[in-house]
């Protein structure tokens, strides 16, 4: 090795010693005749003293480094001067007296500054990934993310489960996404699909009788970007046989659990996840992924809406509309410009309009437009049932299900930016369990699974599935995380004649299945056994785990918002002769010059 010890290493007890360091220069000060560098290293940082008196030949080298230049330094262990110690640093009880010094590379002066989070633009920082993963905060979250996938393979391990890599050319596997499709060269106008999942193999390994699978898994899907997509992600990807649905729920809790002590910066809420139905889910927090770090529950006020003189709730009841409230707390003091913001809000998220009531602190009297129209008892019963207290401000909303659902959902999150409560440093996981096993909403007369084609309906609800399909609970399960889903599985089907009953409600001709599944329809013939499964998604865990806003902190090279590859420029053009070669003719459009 081009060193004895890591820019780390080295403590008091080390005084006396020679040693040889190399890394970067984090840093470097010339005071006169002594020129101090912050050598850094994956292990830290050492600060190096030049001292013209030691070695001429050193200073006058030294003289000539820059930041980011690599070295490799020889020299004494020596304890700081009492009262130049740096409790930041492990190494801040000693410095190293320098001998001779080595340049091993030279660097151009870097686009971004390494010792420090610059907060320059993210595309500057994706295009130099490679020095921006030099940074603290880079390694950091990179070296936990292998710590954590260690910690779940040690201990899957430890259970009995076996890692088994499955192809990433393969056939369509439909989680609801766009397939990535690769041209096949020896079969011409033929391709492969990059597996959205491994959801068909796992369950085909199942079939095989391995019973314990999983793997650390890519998977690809050709979204829209949002904030938080990634066209290739990874996820743990999992599936058990003979196992019941708490079983799994049980098992992921207690690795989340470890994982997350042993090597997350981010503290538990809580040990025991709590689990709620879907249907408590979206009618306490209006989304099926709530964020318990905070209460601000929503309330059905219907009941006692419909009986006020406001015309619009009253006729709203009668035709089968809730009436939904939420409690914002202080926040009743909001002036006109800032409740017209609300309103808007409410309005983007598809709210004809926003009705309110505010308790003013002072006098303790409630104003908003909609007050006339309760009495003073409804008043009273409104307040009881939202436990508010003067200063606290209530918003209201009635339409349609589904929108005030989505509304009321939406201004739960924006209330709880404003009060700052998204900013609570904590990991607040539950389950979400009992989902319908459609969507309600429908979409060209077919069925939309609320998961996936494979997942299986309760039991019970089996004979439902001829007579009122909406009312199928299926035995799906999300855990959620402040506010994102990351993870999500289900018990399957595991029987060929159910599982065509339900490709046929979700639009699939007996044809299309066969094409598309015929392996694993026929796979189902030969003793499948009952099982289930679950795929935590990876990135957005550790993003969670590190306490990052954005999975792209989580990831060494990560695509931007428009899954470009601004570091090597990808997608980007051919050259016909690749295109010739796979058949494919692009009138024209995309070639690179060949
Ligand atoms: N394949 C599913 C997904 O990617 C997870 C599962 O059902 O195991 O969401």
């Amino acid at each position: 090795m081009l060193k004895t010890d890591s820019c780390g290493a080295l403590r008091r007890e080390n005084v006396g010693e020679i040693v040889t360091l190399a890394g970067w220069v984090n840093k470097r000060r010339d005071m006169g005749g002594l020129i101090f560098i912050d050598l850094r290293d994956r292990f830290g940082l050492t600060q190096v003293v030049v001292d013209a008196s030691r070695s001429q030949a050193a200073f006058d080298l030294a003289e000539t480094i820059r930041p980011e230049y690599v070295l490799q330094v020889t020299g004494e262990v020596v304890a700081r001067l009492k009262g130049q110690e740096n409790d930041k640093l492990d190494t801040g009880d000693i410095e190293i007296a320098v001998n001779e010094i080595k340049i091993l590379n030279k660097s151009k002066t870097p686009p971004l500054l390494i010792d420090r989070d610059g907060g320059e633009d993210e595309t500057l920082r994706l295009k130099y990934r490679y020095l921006d993963l030099r940074r603290e905060r880079m390694q950091r979250n990179i070296v936990m993310r292998h710590k954590a996938i260690k910690y779940i393979r040690d201990f899957l391990d430890q259970r009995d489960f076996v890692e088994i890599e499955t192809p990433i050319l393969f056939k369509s596997t439909p989680e609801g996404a766009r397939d990535y499709l690769v041209p096949s060269r020896v079969h011409p106008g033929k391709f492969y699909a990059l597996p959205q999942s491994p959801q068909q193999l796992k369950q085909l390994l199942m079939v095989a009788g391995y019973e314990r699978y999983f793997q650390i898994a890519r998977c690809f899907r050709d979204e829209d970007q949002r904030a938080d997509r990634q066209p290739e992600f990874t996820q743990l990807d999992m599936e058990i046989s003979f196992v019941e649905r708490d079983n799994i729920l049980d098992l992921i809790e207690e690795l989340m659990r470890g994982m997350v002590k042993e090597v997350g910066y981010v503290p538990l809420a809580w040990e025991d996840f709590p689990r709620l139905s879907y249907n408590d889910a979206v009618e306490k927090y209006g989304t099926d992924r709530p964020d318990l770090r905070y209460d601000l529950e929503i309330q059905n006020i219907s009941e006692l809406a419909g009986k006020t003189s406001f015309a619009v709730f009253a006729n709203n009841v009668a035709a089968g509309k809730p009436v939904k409230a939420l409690k914002a707390p202080g926040l009743g003091g909001y002036s006109r410009k800032q409740m017209n913001e609300l309103e808007d809000f409410a309005k983007k998220h598809g709210a004809k309009g926003l009705a309110w009531i505010a308790i003013d602190p002072e006098s303790e009297q409630a104003k908003g437009f909609i007050t006339k129209f309760f009495t003073t008892e409804q008043l009273a019963e409104l307040f009881d049932r939202m436990e508010a207290q003067p200063g606290d401000l209530i918003l209201v909303v009635s339409d349609e299900k589904l929108v005030t659902r989505e509304v009321m959902g939406a201004l739960r999150t924006e209330i709880a930016e404003r009060l700052g409560y998204t900013e609570k440093e904590e990991l607040a996981f539950c389950w979400v369990v009992d989902f319908p096993l459609f969507e309600e909403e429908q979409t060209d007369g077919h069925y939309a699974p609320s998961h996936h084609m494979f997942t299986s309906p309760k039991r019970e609800h089996i004979p439902l599935l001829d007579s009122d399909p909406h009312a199928v609970l299926s035995d799906q399960y999300d855990l959620v995380c402040n506010g994102y889903e990351v993870a999500g599985g289900s018990i399957r089907i595991h029987e060929r004649e159910l599982q065509n009953k339900i490709m046929g409600m979700i639009g699939f001709s007996i044809e299309e299945a066969k094409e598309q599944f015929g392996h694993m329809l026929e796979a189902f013939e030969f003793g499948a056994p009952p099982h289930g499964g679950i795929a935590p998604g990876i990135d957005r865990i550790m993003a969670l785990m590190a306490g990052e806003p954005n999975i792209r902190e989580v990831m060494a090279f990560p695509k931007n918002q428009n899954a470009t590859d601004v570091m090597a420029d990808a997608p980007s053009a051919v050259a016909r002769k690749q295109l010739d070669e796979l058949h494919i003719d692009l009138a024209g459009k995309g070639i690179a010059n060949s």
